[in-house]
């Protein structure tokens, strides 16, 4: 069954760096949506993410899998550090879900840059962060709140960039009527925990307007670091709404939606919302 999609984003450098080495893409059309987070000094953070996305989109739009995709953006920013003093070292993080219009498709991930998936009022994070804090966790060393408040708390221990190849977590992806899908970056989940993140979005139907949101709180916690939000909403198609969106079929419908500056379909995801609430 087709799904309506709905997308809000948003990136914000902080309020204690000077630069924003974060990246997204939020391309509903091509039903690509990720979060890279750079690092590496001078200006190598800003590079490496912006060399992993376009190297990921331009390999997806050729057809490529999700993780061979992937490994192709490891590649273009691997290749690209060693040709250039200044960047060398830099490497990024990388979250990419892949979807098709069904809501089905594949997640990708490398990294500590996070997705999350809100489904029947359940708030999951469904990515295993590549760090160093997720592994003293998992060996029984750290505990969460110990991790959160642990000086080493943004060291990961995968990313792109920084070998000629690297291991790719992937995962199936299928997406439901009323799901809602948050990729972040850790700028976004040192500043707030899972339960603050969970109350925010569910005070927030528009997903642009959660995505801003998420990324205001997290400035208002302290902003330590770029912070960078995707959100995407799924719902059912309403097979009416392509009647209204047809001029032919309902000329007054159309004009007074356009009159009101919401597409047949926007109208339809406030009713959806309002149903569901
Ligand atoms: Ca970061």
């Amino acid at each position: 069954m087709k799904l309506d999609r709905r997308v809000g984003s948003a990136t914000a450098v902080g309020r204690v760096r000077n630069h924003n080495e974060d990246g997204l893409i939020a391309d509903d059309k091509l039903g690509i949506f990720a979060v890279a987070d750079g690092m590496g000094g001078h200006r190598g953070g800003e590079v490496a993410s912006k060399t992993a996305l376009d190297a990921l989109r331009k390999a997806l739009k050729s057809g490529a899998e999700v993780a061979d995709a992937v490994r192709a953006a490891n590649r273009a920013v691997y290749d690209r550090s060693i040709k250039s003093n200044d960047l060398q070292g830099m490497g990024t993080t990388l979250t990419v879900g892949m979807l098709d219009q069904s809501g089905r498709g594949k997640l990708a991930h490398v990294g500590d840059s996070r997705a999350y998936l809100i489904r029947d009022g359940d708030f999951n994070r469904i990515t295993t962060d590549h760090s160093l804090m997720a592994e003293l966790i998992a060996a029984g060393e750290l505990t969460e709140a110990q991790a959160e408040v642990d000086p080493r708390r943004s060291m990961i221990t995968r990313a792109l960039g920084l070998d000629l190849t690297v291991e790719v977590d992937v995962q199936d992806l299928e997406l439901r009527a009323g799901d809602r899908v948050l990729f972040c970056s850790d700028g976004l989940t040192t500043m707030m925990r899972d339960p603050a993140i969970a109350d925010a979005l569910s005070q927030e139907t528009d997903p642009q307007t959660a995505a801003q949101r998420l990324v205001d709180d997290a400035n208002r916690a302290g902003g330590v670091d770029n912070i960078t939000v995707v959100v995407i909403d799924f719902a059912a198609t309403r097979p009416e709404s392509s009647q209204e969106n047809n001029p032919e079929n309902n000329p007054e419908s159309s004009q007074e939606n356009n009159a009101a500056g919401n597409s047949p379909t926007r109208s339809g995801w406030r009713r959806w919302f309002r149903r569901t609430a």
